[in-house]
């Protein structure tokens, strides 16, 4: 196993280089970065290379659950932006794994294939003002009134609530006290009314930008619940089931990429940058933190691509894909503060990407469960035998 480099996973990374190179330019990426904007257009000509399809089942027009490939894509837009590497999460991934996870009879035929033609996203509404680590303590309230739900309460840090066609909402949907069994998934049409999404000014990730969003009264249809019918209170079996070691992968394939972005530009620096008369990568010091970087770059592929197959293959992977998202985030963290330390000063200004790929990397130990709750579960999913 070498990054899972097979004749069509190679074949697809040759194809995304080319479409980065072409469509996302590094003055591209800099501007959406710095006016927080998600290039719809470059997204469109993406799904158009048929990446989408790579997560949706070949019967609802998908090219098959694929996550290697998958991953494969995150790790390369990653590398140049993440304003058009999240917004392909929340479509592959959020949408179309998910659907294909979970989703009803209906809601598959319905909405898989506009995952395939790029034409829906999820944002993901789980987090709140109060909530964060512990998720079923979700306070947003869902209550069915006759054929409609009826859900109010308040979702933080939804990231790309304004691009998306709905918030996919965790909400409180039983009677207190049944912790675990009391929770639902939903569909919430992002222009639905009593839907309010206000921005928060985050530090990095710019592009699908993360927001706050405020649900009064908002009606929706009961076809909204994910799973139909039988999804209603079965929203934790949903939440940590596969759809929870696939995102840890997506975390960490953003990690690996953000991190190789940020590898090879100082790796160039430090073989151009000249002082007492040597270029910088002449001295050992730098040299030292250039070969830390690329064994923990290499680390964190393989761990990344062995939990992958083993995720393919619906393998239990809790602590794989748990151990992944641990070290990958942590290693990505931090390689972009070594790789701004080669930079020196130039790491630090707006218009060198180093300072774009610190602010990015600073993030993702935080999201998709932070790197103490990965400890915690590696610790005691081990000690339960799994
Ligand atoms: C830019 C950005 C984008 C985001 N996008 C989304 C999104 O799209 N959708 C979404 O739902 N959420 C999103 N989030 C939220 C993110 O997933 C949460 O921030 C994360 O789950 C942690 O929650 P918290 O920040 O409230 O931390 P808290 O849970 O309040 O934790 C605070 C600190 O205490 C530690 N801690 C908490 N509990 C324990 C424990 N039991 N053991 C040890 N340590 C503990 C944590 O590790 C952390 O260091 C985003 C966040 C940011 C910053």
């Amino acid at each position: 196993m070498d990054y899972a480099n097979t004749p069509e996973t190679t074949q697809l990374r040759d194809m995304l280089r080319r479409f980065v190179e072409k469509e996302m330019p590094r003055e591209a990426a800099q501007r959406w970065d710095a006016e927080n904007v998600f290039p719809r257009d470059v997204f469109e000509r993406l799904a158009a290379l048929g990446v989408m399809a790579l997560t949706v089942p070949e019967e609802y027009g998908g090219a098959g659950r694929d996550i290697v490939s998958t991953m494969v894509v995150i790790e390369e837009l990653s590398r140049r932006s993440l304003a058009v590497a999240v917004p392909f999460i929340m479509s592959a991934c959020y949408a179309g794994m998910n659907l294909a996870e979970f989703g009803s009879e209906a809601q598959k035929r319905e909405l898989l294939p506009r995952v395939v033609d790029g034409s829906l996203m999820f944002a993901y509404g789980w987090t709140e003002p109060d909530v964060g680590a512990d998720l079923a303590s979700v306070k947003t309230r869902a209550e069915r009134v006759g054929d409609k739900v009826v859900v109010n309460g308040s979702k933080r840090f939804c990231s790309g609530a304004e691009i998306c066609d709905f918030i996919f909402a965790l909400v409180r949907s039983g009677p207190e006290g049944e912790r675990y069994r009391n929770l639902s998934m939903v569909l919430i049409p992002k222009d639905a009314p009593g839907v309010t999404i206000t921005r928060i000014n985050s530090m990095g990730m710019k592009g699908a930008a993360t927001t706050d969003v405020v649900l009064d009264n908002v009606e929706i249809p009961a076809a909204h619940i994910f799973g139909g019918e039988a999804g209603w209170n079965r929203g934790w079996e949903m939440l940590v089931g596969a759809g929870l070691d696939v995102e840890k992968l997506e975390v960490a394939a953003v990690a690996v990429g953000v991190a190789t972005g940020a590898f090879e530009d100082a790796w160039t620096y430090a073989h151009e940058r000249q002082q007492f008369g040597k270029p910088i990568a002449h001295y050992q010091s730098i040299q030292h933190k250039l070969a830390d970087m690329k064994t923990q770059l290499h680390a964190s592929k393989l761990m990344l691509y062995h939990a992958s197959e083993m995720a393919t293959r619906h393998e239990r992977c809790a602590v794989e894909t748990s151990m992944t998202k641990l070290f990958a985030a942590e290693a990505a963290k931090n390689i972009a503060l070594e790789c701004q330390t080669i930079f020196g000063a130039y790491g630090y200004v707006k218009e060198v990407d180093t300072e774009r790929y610190v602010r990015d990397a600073l993030l993702i130990p935080i999201m998709g469960g932070s790197s103490a709750i990965q400890r915690n579960n590696i610790y005691k999913w081990t000690n339960a035998g799994l």
